[in-house]
């Protein structure tokens, strides 16, 4: 087992800088997801860690080592890919048992590992076939199983599952997630999938651009995000927003803010770091309105409705942006009906349009 410390990494290719000064603190036996959209960096952050990147500053430490200039072996951290990467003419057995035997282990020494291994991860009627004759979450389960008998102090694990069809997905995120809480490893798993991090993660650490956004447990993220950025990448469908003017309402009633089309939305409860005058964008998640409001602080035309057997998605535009309200009664309204909405005052979140911060 091994605690990750991050200070201060950056990666620069030639005289392009892709990771901007990382800074993380990962404990022994924490399960930490570094999600972010395509391209932000993660896999390169993650490689570094692994010892298969060059580190080009910053000083990371693994166990309480400086591992900057370690060989990837000599870091004791198993890594699992996208790409299984199995040998296709060995069997199952000997595809978990391949990197004992280069180690040049004795077979009494890793047998009880890989069979303790095997069971645990299903594979235990499964040893002796090859890599073809496997479902995808068969092979995906015996490329854990190479990684598990290495007894790692840290697992990598590499946007595992984005070869899986949706609902092996599903299953496979919650195998891992079991793997974790009997093995108590630590783990870095890198994924594009929000869900995936949500659903996964003790801590998520949300990257944008070379850079991190925020980092905390999932639920802290997804009710206080720290910005635009992470409000509208946690949650599906999307956080809904409506960019405007903080103005004074009529008769000394409080504040509001005053959409693009002239309309006003009222805000009950305001941080005091809002400023009449100021640019804001107030957003609410599509789950948190209320429709047919008895008082309501906004209305929607809609324009699409989206059954998903649970709950309904509305589909429509206020004050110019698209929103979406999510109900779990079955709604009987039509395309073109205009639906009045409640945005609850504890569920509103205001953040300054210009630099993106949530106002608090
Ligand atoms: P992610 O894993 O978040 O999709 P990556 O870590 O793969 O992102 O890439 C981060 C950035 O670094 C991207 O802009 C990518 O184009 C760039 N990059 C990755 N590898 C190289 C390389 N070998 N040379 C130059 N640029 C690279």
């Amino acid at each position: 087992m091994a605690a990750v410390q991050l200070s201060g990494i950056f990666k620069r290719y030639g005289d392009t800088q892709v990771v901007h000064g990382i800074d993380l603190d990962i404990d022994d036996g924490e399960f930490v997801v570094l999600v972010g959209p395509s391209g932000c960096g993660k896999s390169t952050l993650m490689r570094m860690v692994a010892g298969l990147e060059e580190i080009s500053g910053g000083d990371l430490m693994i166990g309480g080592t400086r591992a900057n200039s370690l060989a990837p072996q000599q870091r004791n951290i198993s890594m699992v890919f996208q790409s299984y990467a199995l040998y296709p003419h060995l069997s199952v057995y000997e595809n978990i048992a391949f990197g004992p035997r280069i180690r040049k282990e004795s077979s009494a020494s890793f047998k009880p590992r890989i069979e303790a291994a095997a069971k645990m991860l299903n594979l235990g009627g499964y040893l002796d076939r090859l890599p073809r004759a496997l479902s995808g979450g068969q092979r995906q389960r015996v490329a854990m199983g190479r990684a598990v008998v290495r007894e790692p102090s840290l697992f990598l694990f590499d946007e595992p599952l984005s070869n899986l069809d949706a609902k092996l997905r599903v299953q496979m995120r919650t195998e891992i997630k079991a793997l974790h809480q009997r093995l108590r490893n630590t783990v870095i798993y890198v994924t594009h999938d929000q869900i995936e991090a949500m659903t996964m993660a003790d801590r998520i650490v949300v990257m944008n651009a070379g850079r991190i956004e925020q980092i905390g447990r999932p639920l802290e993220l997804y009710d206080h995000p720290a910005n635009l950025f992470v409000a509208s990448f946690l949650g599906s469908p999307s956080m809904n927003f409506a960019e405007g003017v903080i103005v004074n309402r009529a008769q000394g009633q409080g504040l509001a803010l005053k959409l693009a089309d002239g309309s006003e939305i009222v805000l009950e409860s305001v941080p005091a770091t809002a400023k009449v005058g100021a640019k804001a964008t107030l957003g609410v998640r599509p789950e948190h309105i209320e429709t047919m409001a008895q008082t309501p602080d906004a209305a929607m035309e809609v324009e699409v409705v989206e059954p998903t057997g649970a709950e309904t998605h509305l589909y429509g535009k206020i004050g110019g942006d698209s929103w979406c309200v999510t109900t779990r009664q079955r709604s009987k309204v039509e395309p073109g009906q205009r639906v009045t909405l409640r945005l609850p005052a504890e569920h509103i979140h205001l953040f300054d349009t210009e630099s993106g911060r949530r106002l608090v």
